[in-house]
């Protein structure tokens, strides 16, 4: 039981982790429960991978790679070989499916890992206000001061 709750002495880097699609705390259980669905909890030590939302980052950074690296690969081919059309497209289409398919979900174990390990998440504002109110700075939460044009701040809100 205890197995479950206690973390590993030692955690896996969170690359380690991502290619061998398993848990980024413990490196043992596994992360995914389907192809790309995430398990709910690790079987091993029991992290809730409910932090992890990578949304479509892995979909990007995969197909602009396996794109901009087949792509290379097939214009160099073609100048330099000169194969048939349908070669071209018999070889090409597959390379770019099969090589998206084979890298997508490592790439996606190792996003969630660097979220676990830099404790990433959702951006959010503590305190939006009224409209108008409120804003990027402390100081400028007074509805007095937002309201005014910079020039008639008050001296100790006024920024050198
Ligand atoms: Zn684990």
């Amino acid at each position: 039981m205890s197995t479950l709750t206690t973390p590993p002495p030692s955690s896996p880097s969170s690359l380690s982790a991502g290619l061998r699609c398993r848990c980024p705390r413990c490196g043992q259980g596994r992360l995914f429960r389907g192809f790309l669905t995430l398990a709910e909890r690790c079987e091993v030590c029991g992290l809730d991978f409910s932090f992890a939302d990578p949304a479509d980052g892995p979909a990007f950074f995969v197909t602009t790679g396996v794109s901009i690296l087949i792509i290379g690969l097939w214009a160099w081919t073609a100048v330099v070989f000169d194969p048939p059309i349908w070669l071209q497209f018999a070889a090409v289409f597959p390379a770019l499916i099969g090589g998206c398919l084979a890298v997508l979900r490592p790439v996606k174990a190792w996003l969630v890992a660097e979220q676990y390990v830099h404790k990433a998440g959702e951006g959010h504002w503590d305190d939006l206000g009224r409209h108008g109110v409120g804003g990027f700075t402390p100081d400028r939460r007074s509805a007095d001061v937002v309201n005014l044009p910079p020039a008639q701040w008050p001296d100790q809100i006024r920024r050198p």
